[in-house]
């Protein structure tokens, strides 16, 4: 806590922080300016098909590009704009760029699906799916070319308003995905009934399981309980190509992660992307796989 605010003054998270106070209210000003001044980032990190060793997507993750404090990272304002409700403005401008990339990258030829994150404010907006298809119309983009991404507190915050709300959007088409799962309270009663397409893996365990044998018991259940559940399973803290190889060798769909790729500016990914020479995993030897 105590680098992070040297890093970053006064915009980090506090938790005592009420939304009335003074800071806060300056932090929300801030915002609202910066997506005035466009200081938001679109960042994009690839998602790769890990047996065909193919980048399928990307996700979408944004960043502010402050005048005074540099590139201020997204756990140290989306905790604000969440409190302050100002995450809808936030949402709505992250889907509209990524709306607009895989426009762009289908123009360039590239077929990706993009991923956004959501928040609970944004799941309990009845409007959202009005909204977002208000968004989409005019950039002529399908609705499945676009996942949104919801952890499972977001949904437990109250289960039956987030039910309906992804029903509506699952009906519109979009491609919906659980994100961090394995850290937050969530019911497989729930999970059962949620309109999902896709599961992510938490990077705590991904990033531990080759030197915890508890880690990779809960990548490989994971992996075994998505597929069981008909849905795509998709591991992220991807940092080693030892990693890569247990992870297609357990079945495991896709991958996001340093090894593969840092988030990146979105002006440089579809050069990124064709510029990309897929890793062969195979070169990991057999003794390496997971027991
Ligand atoms: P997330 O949605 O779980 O995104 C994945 C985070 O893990 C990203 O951090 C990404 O940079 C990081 N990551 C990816 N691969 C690796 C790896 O191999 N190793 C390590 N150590 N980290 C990896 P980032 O960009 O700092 O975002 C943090 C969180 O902020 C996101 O977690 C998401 O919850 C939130 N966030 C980011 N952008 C948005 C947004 O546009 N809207 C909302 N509501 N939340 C966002
Ligand atoms: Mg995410
Ligand atoms: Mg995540
Ligand atoms: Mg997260």
């Amino acid at each position: 806590y105590a680098a992070k605010a040297r890093q970053c003054g006064s915009l980090i998270y506090h938790a005592q922080l009420d939304a009335g106070s003074q800071e806060s209210l300056s932090m929300l000003s801030e915002l609202r300016r910066a997506v005035e001044e466009n200081e938001l980032r679109l960042f994009l990190q690839p998602k790769v098909d890990l047996v065909r060793r193919q980048v399928v997507g990307a996700e979408a993750l944004v960043r502010w590009q402050h005048p005074t404090r540099g590139l201020v990272p997204p756990m140290q304002f989306i905790p604000f704009a969440e409190q302050t409700g100002f995450i809808r403005q936030l949402s709505a401008w992250v889907l509209a760029g990524a709306a607009r990339f895989a426009h762009d990258a289908a123009a360039a030829g590239l077929n990706l699906r993009l991923s956004v994150n959501l928040s609970t404010r944004d799941l309990m907006d009845q409007d959202l799916p009005g909204k977002i298809e208000a968004l989409m119309a005019p950039l002529q983009v399908p609705a499945q070319s676009i996942c949104l991404e919801i952890t499972e507190s977001a949904i437990m915050d109250d289960p039956e308003r987030a039910l309906s709300t992804l029903e509506h959007l699952h009906a519109m088409g979009f491609k919906l995905s659980i994100d961090d799962f394995g850290t937050g309270y969530s019911s497989l009663a729930y999970l059962k009934r949620l309109p999902v397409d896709e599961l992510k893996i938490d990077k705590s365990f991904v990033m531990a399981m080759e030197r915890d044998l508890d880690d990779a018991r809960i990548v490989r259940s994971t992996i075994e309980l998505a597929h069981n559940l008909g849905l795509t399973v998709v591991a992220e803290g991807l940092e080693t190509i030892k990693a890569w190889a247990l992870l297609a060798n357990l079945g495991c769909d896709e991958g996001q992660g340093y090894y593969i790729c840092k988030p990146m500016p979105a002006e440089q990914f579809i050069a990124w992307v064709q510029d990309w020479q897929a890793p062969d995993p195979s070169i990991i030897s057999a003794e390496s796989q997971l027991a």
